[in-house]
């Protein structure tokens, strides 16, 4: 049996083996989760070494159907599965070759482009920087709600001090929000509307640091 913490584990482990940047291996980690679940339901065990390949990519082809998400993160699953596959098969692994994600201002598809490093709308002057290994970092907006986002980095960023702090902070906001903790995250905010949640909730966190100081 192995356990979800080691299928996490295996996206760091064969990104340095190819000579691919790990910076930002935090991010393949929940698609290795995926696998490890998608292994658990059909195999009825987790153990990597038994599995096989090819029933897991049927199950991945099924689960990406059932599951249409965000345009880019069938890509980055398939990619975890190939990350798996070649260290199941000691081999290096390719570069993740960029995905298509949906623009977070007009709905129009975003593509990669080498030279600026960022994914950019072919339908408005939309766009976000990539992060290392072309994974997407955050949805594609036009300039104006960048703009904003930074200044509520900005707001949020002179909130906190530890790690543990953020942590609390971002949890907070999850709350307030309403939605899942791994979906907030500042990259995620594509409207004014967005915006305007997102200054409630740091409002609101303001309000309980000054509460807190005032006992
Ligand atoms: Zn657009």
């Amino acid at each position: 049996m192995t356990s979800e913490r080691e299928w996490r584990k295996i996206a760091k482990t064969q990104l340095a083996l190819s000579g691919l940047p790990t910076v930002n291996e935090m991010e393949y980690r929940p698609y290795l989760t995926i696998l490890f679940n998608l292994s658990l339901a059909k195999f009825g065990h987790s153990d990597y070494a038994k599995i096989n390949i090819g029933i897991l990519q049927a199950e991945v082809q099924c689960f990406t159907e059932q599951n249409r998400g965000s345009s880019h993160q069938p890509s980055l699953l398939w990619y975890a599965l190939a990350l798996l596959n070649d260290y199941l098969n000691q081999r290096k692994s390719n570069p993740f070759m960029g995905t298509v994600m949906d623009c977070g201002s007009c709905g129009a598809s975003c593509f990669y482009h080498e030279e600026s490093n960022r994914y950019s709308c072919c339908m408005c002057e939309a766009s976000a920087e990539a992060g290392a290994n072309r994974l997407p970092r955050a949805i594609p907006v036009i300039h104006s709600i960048r703009i904003e986002r930074v200044r509520l980095h900005k707001r949020l960023d002179d909130l906190y001090v530890t790690s543990s702090e953020r942590f609390k902070f971002y949890s907070h906001i999850a709350s307030y929000l309403k939605q899942p903790l791994e979906h907030t995250h500042i990259g995620q905010v594509c409207s004014a509307e967005d915006v305007e949640a997102w200054d409630k909730a740091i409002t609101n966190i303001e309000q309980k640091i000054e509460r807190f100081k005032g006992v």
